[in-house]
């Protein structure tokens, strides 16, 4: 069965299992507002483990940083446009927020679409 590009969006948005789009792919519950999001072992509907291999979800990094990248690019042109006459550091404090705000977010959707870019 094929997976359309509308169905893989919404695994992503809903962070659902690559394979099944029924288990979810990160525990509920967070620990504190500074945890790292726990991810689970396998999908509790299929049983498809997520890490396939050792080192599986380095490339998502690379999505995290797309992201983030996105995110202070934002936050840059956001603040250029709503506000006239801001200083240069009062910009980069604001552009770091956002990255450090959004990083929490930005680690559960890397993952998750690293794991709809190579599902199988
Ligand atoms: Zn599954």
């Amino acid at each position: 069965m094929k997976t359309t590009t509308k169905k893989r969006v919404q695994m992503i948005l809903h962070e659902k299992c690559p394979i099944c789009a029924e288990g979810a792919v990160f525990e509920k519950e967070k620990k504190h507002f500074f945890s790292i999001p726990q991810m689970k072992e396998e999908c509790s509907n299929c049983g498809y483990h997520f890490e396939r291999e050792p080192g599986y979800f380095i490339g998502a990094m690379y999505i995290s940083y797309g992201l983030g990248v996105l995110e202070g690019l934002t936050a840059f042109l956001l603040s250029k446009f709503f506000v006239s006459e801001i200083s240069h550091v009062l910009l980069f404090v604001i552009i770091i927020s956002a990255i450090l705000l959004s990083s929490y977010w930005n680690f559960r959707k890397a993952r998750v679409i690293w794991l709809n870019i190579f599902p199988q």
